[in-house]
């Protein structure tokens, strides 16, 4: 029995635990818990309404990241109910895969939420993936990305089949989730920093906190799966999935030089792109990949926006009444 390929009765048989640490991030999941709804958009409707507070440039990027998060998240959960979910059939990581559904609903969720309070025009958020290029070539690579083990009979009974498998998750888990989403969220977060936005921003720290342990989740899977299909793990699949990552960077450069191309805030589409490039290396890294651009991270309060929100969650927000005892260390 492994992390792929059990019988039919294996994925029911949770105990005792193969893989301890699908069960943390279950675990993680449920401790992080939240509904869009515990973020008041009050400010971020008069703000929205104001004719100066949000400029042209700025309105037009928040409008191109909720039409990618949008449908981005849907597309996140159906890869792992239509794809994923069938052919990791251990049942601790299944336990997660459920786990990771629901946030994606709620993320979901949160978009609808956004588009409601803030009156949007839910014919030109919900289309953007056909109207806007920058963002149709993104979720039309993770889509092409996913054919194969959609398709009928596919199997991973073969190197074949688990390099197709490995060839899905990295596109989903690397690339949609670990890179085509960070110059969405780095220009959000960069937002509230100025105060703009704030309710949307903090919902878009939510989803990041959520993305993170998706991420996490993702990467230790693909990791799983190498060490057990080691003869599917080959120097030129290796060349393969760098080659794809590489354009992926390159479409969420584009992506943010499309949608900020003036800069934001001091930010110049030029630094969302090197930021960018250096989250990719260390999503390379994570899978053992070569990091391939060297970059020092330009937004260092990236990382701290997520370390500093853990702590308010802990101790401020509503969302503590949702931790549970057995993860909360209280003084
Ligand atoms: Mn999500
Ligand atoms: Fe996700």
């Amino acid at each position: 029995m492994g992390i792929i390929d059990n019988t039919a009765t294996d994925p029911n048989k949770i105990l005792p635990l193969r893989y301890a640490w699908a069960r943390g991030y279950y675990k993680a999941g449920v401790a992080n818990n939240w509904v869009p709804e515990e973020v008041s958009m009050q400010k971020d409707v008069e703000q929205w309404k104001a004719p100066d507070v949000i400029s042209a440039d700025e309105r037009r990027l928040i409008l191109w990241n909720l039409g990618f998060f949008s449908t981005a998240e849907s597309l996140t959960a159906n890869n792992i109910v239509l794809a994923v979910y069938a052919h990791v059939t251990n049942p601790e990581c299944r336990q997660y895969l459920l786990r990771q559904a629901f946030e994606e609903a709620i993320h979901t969720d949160t978009f609808i939420y956004c588009c409601d309070s803030l009156g949007l025009d839910p014919d030109e958020i919900y289309t953007m993936y056909r109207t806007i290029p920058s963002i149709e070539r993104k979720d039309a690579m993770v889509i092409e990305m996913t054919r194969s083990i959609v398709a009928p009979g596919f199997t991973t009974a073969t190197a074949q089949g688990v390099r197709d498998l490995l060839h899905d998750l990295v596109g989903y888990y690397v690339i949609m989730e670990g890179i085509f989403f960070y110059a969405g969220f780095a220009m959000m977060l960069a937002l509230k920093r100025q105060n703009k936005m704030v309710g949307v921003g903090e919902q878009f720290e939510f989803i990041m906190r959520d993305e993170s342990v998706h991420l996490a989740f993702g990467s230790d899977l693909i990791n799983a799966i190498k060490a057990e299909h080691p003869h599917s793990w080959t120097p030129a699949f290796q060349d393969e999935l760098i080659d794809l990552i590489r354009r992926g960077v390159e479409m969420e450069a584009a992506y943010a030089r499309d949608a900020c191309p003036r800069g934001l805030l001091g930010i110049n589409a030029d630094q969302f792109a090197a930021y960018v490039e250096y989250i990719a290396d260390r999503r390379m890294e994570r899978i053992g990949l070569p990091r391939q651009y060297g970059r020092d991270n330009p937004f260092p309060w990236m990382a701290q926006t997520i370390d500093l929100n853990k702590e308010k969650n802990f101790f401020e927000t509503r969302v503590t009444e949702y931790q549970t005892a057995g993860s909360l260390t209280w003084d």
